[in-house]
């Protein structure tokens, strides 16, 4: 058994104080007890938080970020970026998916996530070809979360199609294809690897990518309560595509013909009437919120407000990892919000007026339901999975307790966080992960190659 003091720790009741924390070798918290004594040179810990869930990621677009903010020709959106995107995932390599995930992985960690939902589609060869093993580039995204010490959920992605109506896909789409059989088949190959720290649930891409009877049959194949995401109403073309096809708006497709419930994330669900915000929220479904990635493609808002009045669920991811921060997202979670309405303290609610409170914990019920695993809180039977915050920082050094998470949300942009434990094992000291070199060292050495790959084909 291990064990730490923390003179506060976050529980889900909310602060706690003189809490001691037990865990066992697997990495399970076995005992939360308040109010009790360090032990005679114990270390104290001031401040330690459970850690955040980042319930979306395409792990290989990291080593994108910050390459397609150039204007083109016409007008750009969405759509001109996803064809960027096309074009860099054609060039990427097993070995390089691993190393781009790793410094990813490393990042996250040391920003505060402890685990991660990787919505993973970049399946195949360049060619479009198979690996020899079908499930050979999640293994790759695994071997990263394994060698970081990031808890996962990998989601392979079901892709068969280019738009609505089962329209066949492009070229450079090649490497995403699947089919229902496929996903079940990488499915079954990652089983070996399910543990403590690693889950296994699916994704359809989007209703564009999917057709309905896909989804149900995905949805009957995957075993019983492993968890389901889908990218759902990013863009209004998206939407008017949906209208088109269906009569429909994709969130009122999915919900009449496949069914929402706890089971399912929708990611960005950002354009919605007011029946799909309530369908949502009453579902128990979790809304996967990405606020940088969505202001950087320039999706939209989610109807925030509305939403939460009916108690709806979210959790918040980084997507494309233009930003590796949850105080990031949280921020501009807040911010797009405030812009939009020209209001303040948007998300919270009567209960929790705090809006860094309400943020960080709903995040976490959130995220931890996405992920299917045992993670998000400070409790006996979760993982101990927890973030020690930098108590000497001048931003905290005086910081009277209830104003900790909005000091940490809110306030500049150095890392407070300090100490990252995953499992009941420490993977971030001081600031630094304890691979951090040789992983940004690895990644470097992939970039170089990719640029080089780059200018060879300009
Ligand atoms: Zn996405």
């Amino acid at each position: 058994m291990q064990q730490l003091f923390a003179q506060h720790a976050l529980l889900p009741s909310g602060w706690a104080s003189n809490v001691r924390l037990v865990w066992n070798p697997a990495g399970d918290i076995t005992e939360v007890s308040i109010n009790t004594a360090p032990a005679v040179d114990e270390v104290q810990h001031q401040w330690v938080l459970p850690g955040m869930i980042n319930l979306h990621s395409h792990a290989f677009q990291r080593a994108m970020a910050g390459m397609t903010e150039m204007a083109g020709e016409g007008k750009d959106s969405f759509w001109t970026w996803r064809d960027l995107m096309y074009r860099f995932a054609r060039q990427i390599t097993p070995e390089h998916i691993e190393a781009i995930a790793a410094q990813l992985f490393a990042e996250c960690l040391r920003y505060g996530y402890t685990s991660i939902c990787e919505f993973h589609y970049v399946q195949r060869a360049p060619d479009g070809a198979w690996y020899a093993d079908i499930a050979a580039t999640a293994k790759r995204v695994l071997a990263a979360a394994e060698q970081t010490g990031i808890g996962i959920t990998m989601l392979p992605v079901l892709y068969s199609y280019a738009n609505f109506g089962e329209q066949p896909l492009r070229a450079e789409q090649c490497r995403f294809q699947t089919d229902v059989a496929d996903v079940l088949a990488i499915v079954q190959a990652l089983e070996p690897l399910r543990s403590a720290q690693v889950e296994v649930g699916a994704a359809p891409h989007s209703l564009r990518a999917a057709s309905i009877a896909q989804i149900r049959a995905l949805q009957a194949g995957l075993p019983a309560e492993r968890p389901l995401h889908i990218h759902i109403a990013e863009q209004s073309k998206e939407v008017q595509d949906c209208l088109s096809f269906s009569g429909l708006r994709p969130v009122q497709l999915l919900a009449q013909e496949i069914g929402l419930n706890a089971r399912w994330s929708l990611i960005h669900a950002t354009h919605l009437l007011e029946d799909e915000v309530s369908s949502i929220a009453r579902s128990g479904a979790v809304a996967g919120l990405c606020p940088t990635t969505e202001a950087n493609l320039g999706d939209g808002l989610f109807p925030l407000a509305p939403y939460l009045a009916q108690g709806g669920r979210f959790g918040i991811g980084s997507d494309s990892h233009v930003s590796q921060s949850p105080v990031e997202e949280l921020r501009w979670l807040e911010y797009g919000q405030r812009l939009q309405h020209q209001a303040r303290n948007i998300a919270c609610q009567s209960e929790q007026k705090r809006v860094g409170d309400f943020v960080w914990q709903a995040s976490l019920a959130g995220g931890a339901q996405a992920s299917g695993r045992r993670v998000g809180a400070l409790q006996v039977g979760k993982r101990a999975d927890l973030l020690v915050l930098d108590a000497q920082h001048p931003n905290l050094a005086a910081t009277p307790l209830e104003d900790v998470l909005n000091t940490l949300i809110f306030c500049g942009n150095d890392n407070l966080i300090r100490d990252v434990m995953v499992g009941g094992k420490w993977q971030v000291q001081a600031g630094r992960h304890l691979q951090q070199d040789a992983i940004a060292a690895n990644y470097v050495a992939t970039m170089q190659q990719l640029q080089a790959l780059r200018q060879s084909q300009e």
